[in-house]
Order: C-alpha cells, then sequence, then structure tokens
C-alpha cells in the first residue's frame, strides 16, 4: 500500500498521453491495486481536491495548464481467467490491465469478443468508461458487471443493464464513479472466425496516422428517423453505415483536411484524427475542434460531439 510520501508533485503529464501534450500534475500516484485506487481517491477527496483516474492517457487532452488536483495512474493489474464452460469463458480483471492484453488473452483460448479491440490503446477501466468500440462492436457486449467506486465512496458490483452504456459512453463517462474491475464473458469460436476479424483489426492499425493522436476526435454522428441531415443531403444515405455517418467525411467535406492550426493537423489519412504533427499545443488542437464543428455546423446544420475529454 502506498503511503503520502509516495505521492510525487508537478509531475509532467505529457508522455503519460498519447498525444504528447500536457502540462504537470501538482500530484501524482501509481497505483497497482485496487485497493490503492480506492485509498487516492479518498486522500484526495480528505485534502479537498481534485482527481482523476488516468488509464493510458489516449483519450484525453490534457491542457499546458496541467492539472491542479491529483492525477491516478491505475495501473492496477489483477487478471483471472476463469472455467472455460458451455464455449463460455468468464474474465475478472482490475480496470488498469491493459486492452491488448485481455485481447491476447482471449483469443490465445480461442475465445471470441475482444479480437476487434486490437490495437485500442488504453487500460479496460478506460474502454469501459467511453464504451470504446470499432468494427461496429464496443466494449460493452463483453462486460457482464463491474464493480465501482461510487460518488459517496462505497464499493459496489453492478450489472451491465446498471452501466448506463451508449455509444462511446457509459455512467462511469458522466459522473465521478470509477470503475475498479470488471468480470467479462467471452465464447468459443473457430480460429477463423477469430482471425476474420483481428486481420480486420490489423489492417486499422496499419492505416493508422503515422503522428501522435488521441484516436477519433469527435463521435460519429448517430442518425434519427427523418433526420434532417438526411433529407437535405440525401446523397448521405449511402454513406450510413450501422446507424452512423463517419464524421471523418463529414469534416472531409468541410474543406478541413489536413488543416494546420500550430503544431496541429487534421489528418489527411482520416479526418476525425486531430494529430501532433510536432510541438501542438493543446490550444492548436482545441482550435482545431472548434474550427471543425463550425464548418460542419455551417456545411450541414448539425453539432459535432466530442469524443476526446480534455482534461484542464
Ligand atoms: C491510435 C489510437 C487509436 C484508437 N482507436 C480507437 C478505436 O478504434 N475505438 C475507440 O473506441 N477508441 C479508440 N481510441 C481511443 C482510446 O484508445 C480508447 O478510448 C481507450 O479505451 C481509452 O482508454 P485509456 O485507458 O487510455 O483511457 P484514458 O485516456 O486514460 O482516460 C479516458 C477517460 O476515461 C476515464 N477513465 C480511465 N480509467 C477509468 C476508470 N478505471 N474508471 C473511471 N474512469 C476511467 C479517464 O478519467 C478519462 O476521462 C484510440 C486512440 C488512439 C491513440
Amino acid at each position: 500500500m502506498f503511503s503520502v510520501d509516495d505521492i510525487q508533485q508537478n509531475v509532467p503529464l505529457s508522455s503519460f498521453a498519447t498525444f504528447r501534450i500536457g502540462g504537470a500534475a501538482k500530484y501524482f500516484l501509481v497505483v497497482k491495486t485496487r485497493e490503492e485506487l480506492i485509498k487516492a481517491v479518498k486522500w484526495a477527496r480528505e485534502n479537498d481536491l481534485s482527481y482523476f483516474v488516468l488509464g493510458g492517457g489516449s483519450n484525453i487532452l490534457i491542457s499546458e495548464k496541467g492539472f491542479s488536483g491529483l492525477v491516478i495512474k491505475n495501473e492496477s493489474n489483477g487478471l483471472k481467467i476463469g472455467e472455460m464452460e458451455d464455449g463460455k469463458l468468464k474474465v475478472k480483471c482490475d480496470s488498469g490491465v491493459m486492452t491488448a492484453k485481455i485481447v491476447f488473452e482471449t483469443t490465445k483460448l480461442g475465445y471470441s469478443g475482444a479480437e476487434w479491440g486490437f490495437g485500442i490503446p488504453g487500460t479496460i477501466g478506460g474502454a469501459i468508461c467511453g464504451n470504446a468500440g470499432r468494427l461496429g462492436r464496443e466494449t460493452s457486449q463483453i462486460v457482464e458487471s463491474v464493480t465501482m467506486l461510487g460518488g459517496d465512496l462505497s464499493e459496489k458490483e453492478i450489472a451491465k443493464s446498471e452501466c448506463g452504456f451508449e455509444y462511446r459512453s457509459s455512467r462511469f463517462k458522466k459522473n465521478q464513479e470509477i470503475v475498479l474491475g470488471a468480470e467479462l464473458e467471452f465464447v468459443k469460436k473457430s480460429k477463423e472466425e477469430i482471425n476474420s476479424v483481428l486481420n480486420e483489426a490489423k489492417e486499422i492499425v496499419r492505416q493508422g496516422a503515422p503522428f501522435p493522436s488521441a484516436g477519433c476526435a469527435f463521435k460519429n454522428y448517430v442518425v434519427r428517423q427523418n433526420d434532417p441531415l438526411l433529407l437535405n443531403h440525401p446523397d448521405l444515405n449511402e454513406k450510413v453505415r450501422g446507424g452512423k455517418i463517419g464524421v471523418g467525411f463529414l469534416i472531409d467535406q468541410s474543406g478541413l483536411k489536413g488543416r494546420k492550426i500550430g503544431g496541429a493537423r487534421i489528418w489527411e489519412g482520416h479526418a476525425n484524427y486531430i494529430v501532433n504533427a510536432g510541438g501542438a499545443k493543446s490550444g492548436d488542437v482545441l482550435e482545431l475542434i472548434k474550427l471543425a464543428k463550425e464548418k460542419v455546423k455551417e456545411k450541414f446544420g448539425i453539432e459535432l460531439e466530442e469524443e476526446i475529454r480534455v482534461i484542464k
């Protein structure tokens, strides 16, 4: 268990964020177990400090001003592969386990459910918080239950149905509740079926941006019934996939591909990626976010919603 002496001060955060942008944390602590994670939150509360849990830092933008409270770097890494029964496999894990480890351990045993997540950086806690997904699949599909730390500092286990999962969101993204661990379930599939999805995910990684980023800057656009966007732009009907339109296409159509502000750039390869092409400041990224929102609103009449969380 950590002691107060283990809490570091003025720790630069840029190397803990895939964007490679950001100032320092006033207080910074690495936790290795759930118990330490809980203790760290209690310490922050007792000292009247704001806090946030940092997983792999792959879905955040940290301001140069840094963070004036406690950053809790979650490296809790307990992982228990359960019994394989009736074609199902249960996995219990701490929230600091890397998503890549879950993908590796389950696919190796011939179980399906996480193979689409190959190449998604970060922790399973971050993936549950943002309901990370790709290839039409998402984290909520493998979650059976979550052990969480509530706002009242009570620890409880909640079912998937109570997690408030939505497209790239969950109850954990909307409040200060913390994912301590989860029980996940996987199903037996043939090697060919698993490899086919794994290979699709590998192809996405192969085509990824050659610059630091935090993945997609915006959520894709969810199409509603009688959506004015499609009524006003019927040509977009052919762009609807799984009830959504890729926002990268809309940003591209708004003429922003390759647009630079300072060291940040809307990536030419996929316009929903804002990249740090060298020495970008958080303000550069925020200005590109603002510009993309304005131009897409002007051209298509819709509001883009950020997928990344801004830490300031
Ligand atoms: C190259 C690249 C590709 C990507 N591809 C995809 C993709 O295909 N699909 C996709 O969905 N995302 C993608 N992402 C975004 C990102 O990797 C995922 O959202 C990832 O699951 C975030 O996990 P993390 O641990 O890095 O979270 P962090 O960035 O550390 O944190 C994100 C948010 O989650 C909160 N959080 C983290 N851990 C916990 C916890 N235990 N309890 C409560 N809150 C917590 C943080 O406080 C923060 O608000 C990509 C990112 C990059 C850089």
